[in-house]
């Protein structure tokens, strides 16, 4: 009614409203000092290959713990970098860091990174990436570079740019979470991916539900198909890995084998008596 749109216009600020813009502002205060003072760090999960157990590669994923210990998940960060514009900074951080750090892997076991949908949209991208990786020393043949299907709903012109810019560069790119985005096949058929990785609803309820398990079965034979090496996300158990393998995923990931570990603990994981840390020049 009228009356009620009345008492709505003087209304006071909404106090728990406030309260969530506060800490919204701490947050991104918080993230500005993490960022500036190089606290957010990657830190790695092993892929495998299923067939045979070998450790193959690790995926970067980034970590923030604060101060007093608390720590804040990427899909908090992640989003809140994407709106302040830090995205390119963080990412570019976080790259050169993991770059760093697999220097001290043996040559063969290769880093996968990924990168928010709205940087492939920069044409700049595949450079700075180029020339993180010389600045590094880390051959462009032991990236993977992740996306997911967001990054070509997004802007498929551009994403399809930077991916051919990337893999002309020797750079490898896994499309991230299959089967969670709403790009078309279409579409996908006019990327050349190196990698599909199914997402983890998928790998979780295989086992127990027969469409899903059909589902999964049909995404591997659709990468058989076209030449691309599929990877099962989050793979919590034996069961789970036996059904994947039996059914000719060649790569896995999940909780199973290991959870995402700092990188001083990824020597150990490799069985390696230790991994050389280089030092970061600023
Ligand atoms: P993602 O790229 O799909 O990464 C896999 C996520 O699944 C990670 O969560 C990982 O810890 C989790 N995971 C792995 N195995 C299992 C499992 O067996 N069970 C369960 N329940 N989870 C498992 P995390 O680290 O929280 O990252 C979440 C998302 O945040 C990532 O999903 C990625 O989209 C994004 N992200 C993380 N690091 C970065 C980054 O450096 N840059 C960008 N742009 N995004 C990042
Ligand atoms: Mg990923
Ligand atoms: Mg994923
Ligand atoms: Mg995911």
């Amino acid at each position: 009614t009228a009356k009620r749109d009345g008492e709505n216009l003087v209304r006071r600020v909404d106090p728990a409203m406030l309260a969530a813009f506060r800490e919204r502002l701490d947050l991104e205060r918080a993230f500005r000092a993490a960022l500036a003072q190089d606290l957010i760090r990657p830190h790695y999960q092993p892929l495998i290959r299923l067939e045979t157990g070998d450790i193959r590669g690790f995926e970067a994923l980034a970590r923030w713990t604060m101060a007093d210990g608390t720590a804040i998940p990427p899909s908090v960060f992640i989003p809140l970098a994407e709106e302040n514009g830090l995205i390119t900074e963080l990412s570019e951080r976080l790259l050169r860091r993991a770059c760093l750090d697999a220097q001290g892997w043996p040559k063969e076991v290769f880093l996968t990174f990924n990168l928010s949908p709205l940087q492939f949209s920069d044409p700049l991208l595949g450079l700075r990436i180029v020339q993180i990786l010389g600045e590094t020393g880390m051959p462009p043949s032991r990236l993977e570079i992740e996306m997911t299907e967001s990054a070509i709903v997004k802007d498929f012109e551009g994403a399809v740019k930077t991916i051919r810019q990337l893999q002309g560069s020797g750079i490898r790119v896994a499309l991230d979470d299959f089967g969670t985005g709403f790009s078309s096949l279409s579409q996908l058929a006019l990327i050349p991916f190196d990698k599909i990785k199914i997402d983890r609803s998928f790998t979780s309820s295989c086992r127990d539900n027969a469409k899903q398990s059909s589902m999964v079965r049909s995404i591997i034979g659709l990468g058989h198909g076209i030449g691309v090496a599929t990877l099962a996300e989050g793979i919590e158990n034996a069961a789970q890995f036996e059904l994947l393998r039996a059914m000719g995923c060649e790569y896995g990931q999940g909780f199973l084998f290991a959870r995402p570990m700092p990188p001083e603990e990824v020597a150990g994981y490799l069985g390696l008596a230790s991994v050389e840390r280089l030092p970061l020049s600023a």
